[in-house]
């Protein structure tokens, strides 16, 4: 439906939640832990879409080993859809590798699913859908 959010990888969340204050000229409007990723997130309004701020809450974290092997900067495309499940079963059936073969809770009251970025020209997407 739309870009929902752009996911950003970072080593301190707290400076770069001041740093994108300022860039963006609106506040953080929600900082959340999803422990099950072992990530921390804050989140910023931008027009239609947003931007997600991670820090990584261990090193074994997808945003620790994402962090190490190509540093700070763009980690994922989150888009919107309509019903998760359809659009996971029609990406399944046209060959794309999902990371999660249910969807699962993710951060701002989303069920998400990844696909595997060897699939997309090196590019982590997610499909989130908001939780009823
Ligand atoms: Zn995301």
């Amino acid at each position: 439906m739309k870009i929902e959010h752009l996911g950003i990888a970072v080593k301190d969340i707290n400076a770069s939640v001041q740093l994108f204050e300022q860039l963006l000229n609106t506040p953080c409007y929600k900082t959340e832990e999803v422990a099950t990723e072992g990530v921390k997130t804050a989140f910023f309004h931008t027009g239609e879409s947003k931007i997600e701020l991670l820090e990584a809450t261990h090193d074994a974290s997808p945003i620790a080993k994402f962090i190490a092997k190509k540093g700070e900067g763009i980690h994922h495309i989150a888009f919107e859809v309509e019903n998760i499940e359809a659009e996971m079963k029609r990406l399944a059936a046209l060959g794309f590798e999902l990371l999660n073969a249910i969807p699962k809770n993710g951060a701002d009251n989303k069920l998400v699913c990844f696909l595997h970025p060897k699939g997309t020209n090196g590019v982590l997407v997610e499909l989130c859908q908001e939780k009823p």
